[in-house]
């Protein structure tokens, strides 16, 4: 009997995603190799590494070459440079494109027939000008936004000669501004051919950078399910390996999507504790084309990020309540904004704070 699953799971990324779902894939016997740059990342503390950039094209046949399967923390992953080791990659690279572009995004959330807010694809910056300003609009660029980067809302005239700026780098997205009540995320995992939800996530932003997570969301089950029933519908139409996030929005009638993560998600963080199976969990048994359990949520659960500027906080609130857990991703320099870590809380006191 082999001592350990022999498999080896490459993971593009070494942060704290990669670094939690190197936890995840070591506890179940898998090894582990992650290509990062960063010789301090936060996967290196726990798994392999080898020392690169993402795109540099001779690490990753490197990684490929040591792997029996590849995968990613985070979508801006060149697709052309994974393209030769597309065998070994089951998320796919239909997959990781869609992701990394808001055109093909909503072409593809619109293909699979769940409801986005009402956008437009702005190619040009004069394509601003047909702009009705007499509603609030978002404008985003095609790729490499994340956090509130690469996005303006546009409301007055000023704002949309910002908006212009980003547009006139590059191909835009210009959607309805949402008034919306709340935002939700679901996490589902998939192994190709079985799918399990993740109770749905309501998740609060600072400064653009998601704050709390409360698992399960404080939305009617009506809602939850029609939350669930859309993401299922998205990674059906993927035939979905490993973990997708689905982000949407809750209007006092509806709900739409915002965007999708192909990869486990900061809002699922709570998974660890909060369910029999965690986010990570099922990615790397969906990534291995694994057999996958129905997740069950055993206790309702607050996420706190915590940001270079909250570390001592968060050293504090787990002294003060032990039975808070508390995850630091072990990145040496607290940087304002950088998340450092996060603490799970198994409670229904939405109101708690770090
Ligand atoms: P995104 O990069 O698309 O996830 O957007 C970042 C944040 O901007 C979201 O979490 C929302 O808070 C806000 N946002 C994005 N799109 C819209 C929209 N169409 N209407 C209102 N707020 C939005």
């Amino acid at each position: 009997m082999p001592l350990t699953n022999s498999k080896t799971i490459g993971i593009i990324g070494g942060g704290q995603l990669g670094q939690m779902m190197a936890i995840s894939a070591i506890y179940q016997g898998y090894r582990v190799l992650t290509l990062d740059p960063d010789p301090t990342c936060p996967a290196s503390q726990v798994a392999e590494q080898i020392v690169a950039a993402y795109d540099d094209t001779a690490a990753i046949a490197e990684l490929a070459a040591r792997s029996d399967v590849l995968t990613y923390e985070f979508e801006n992953v060149s697709a052309d440079a994974l393209a030769p080791y597309a065998t070994k990659l089951p998320q796919g690279l239909d997959l990781l494109r869609i992701a990394q572009n808001r055109i093909f995004e909503k072409a593809f959330l619109a293909k699979v027939g769940v409801r986005v807010a009402p956008y437009q694809v702005i190619e040009t910056a004069a394509d601003l000008d047909k702009l009705d300003l007499s509603h609030k609009h978002v404008v985003k660029t095609a790729t490499g936004g994340y956090d509130g980067h690469g996005q303006v809302v546009v409301a007055t005239a000023e704002d949309l000669e910002r908006a212009k700026d980003l547009a006139s780098a590059q191909p835009c997205v210009s959607e309805a501004f949402v008034d919306f009540l709340k935002e939700i995320s679901v996490i589902i995992s998939g192994n190709g051919t079985e799918f399990s939800v993740f109770p749905v996530c309501e998740n609060l932003h600072r400064h653009n950078i998601l704050d709390k997570t409360i698992m399960p969301a404080r939305i009617s089950t009506y809602l939850a399910e029609e939350a669930a029933a859309m993401a299922l519908k998205i990674a059906q139409s993927l035939c979905l390996s490993g973990t997708l996030c689905v982000e949407m929005f809750v209007t006092e009638h509806d709900i739409l999507v915002n965007e999708i993560a192909p990869r486990p998600h900061n809002s699922g963080h709570a998974t660890i504790e909060a369910c029999d199976f965690s986010q990570f969990d099922l990615h790397i048994r969906g990534v291995l084309a694994e057999p996958l359990p129905k997740v069950t949520l055993l206790a309702p659960a607050v996420m706190l990020q915590v940001l270079g500027q909250d570390v001592a906080a968060a050293q504090q609130y787990v002294t003060a309540d032990p039975s808070a857990h508390l995850h630091l991703y072990g990145k040496i320099e607290a940087k304002e904004n950088r998340k450092m870590g996060h603490v799970t809380v198994l409670t229904d006191d939405c109101a708690i704070k770090l």
